[in-house]
C-alpha cells in the first residue's frame, strides 16, 4: 500500500489533459492501486491521476459500493439536473454548489483493460462527472454557483 501526495489545485498538473491509457503495465497497475488507497487515506468518494501528478486517463471512485476504477472513461449518456455541494481532494477544507446531471451512463475499461459500462444518479453521476473533468483538466471551481465556502470538519464529526 502506498499513498501518493495529492496536488491541490494552482498545481498546472490539474488544468492538463491526460492521455489515454493503451495498456495496463506493471507501472499503471501499481498506479491504480495506490489511487484506490490515496482514496481511502483521504476519504475521498473518487481521486483522477492528476490529482497525484499522473496525466492520464485514470479515475477511481467508491460512492460506499467498493472501489470503482475507471480507465479511459467516456460519458455515453446524462439526462435530469441536481444540485448540491461538492468537494474536492485537491481542493481540501473548501466545498462549493455544483448543479450537474442527475444520471450518467459510462464507457471505461477495468484494471484489467476489460470493457464495461456504469451508470449511476445522484452522487455516483456527479463523482463519475466531477472525475472524468478532473481527466480534461477541469476542477469543479469552475462550476460552482456562488462562492465556495469552508467545510466545518468539526461539525460534521458531532
Ligand atoms: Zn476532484
Amino acid at each position: 500500500m502506498a499513498i501518493r501526495q495529492i496536488r491541490v489545485q494552482g498545481d498546472d498538473v490539474l488544468t492538463k489533459v491526460c492521455r489515454p491509457v493503451k495498456e495496463i503495465t506493471p507501472r499503471i497497475a501499481t498506479l491504480i492501486e495506490d489511487m484506490v488507497d490515496t482514496m481511502y487515506e483521504y476519504d475521498g468518494v473518487g481521486l483522477a491521476a492528476p490529482q497525484v501528478g499522473v496525466l492520464r486517463r485514470i479515475a477511481v471512485i467508491d460512492v460506499g459500493d467498493g472501489p470503482i476504477v475507471l480507465v479511459n472513461p467516456e460519458v455515453l449518456e446524462t439526462s435530469g439536473s441536481q444540485t448540491g455541494e461538492e468537494g474536492c481532494l485537491s481542493l481540501p477544507g473548501k466545498s462549493g454548489q455544483v448543479t450537474r446531471p442527475n444520471y450518467a451512463k459510462v464507457h471505461a475499461f477495468n484494471e484489467n483493460m476489460e470493457e464495461y459500462e456504469v451508470e449511476g444518479e445522484e452522487l455516483l453521476a456527479r463523482a463519475l462527472l466531477h472525475e472524468i473533468d478532473h481527466l480534461d483538466g477541469h476542477m469543479y471551481t469552475e462550476k460552482v454557483e456562488g462562492n465556495l465556502h469552508d467545510v466545518n470538519y468539526e461539525e460534521e464529526e458531532a
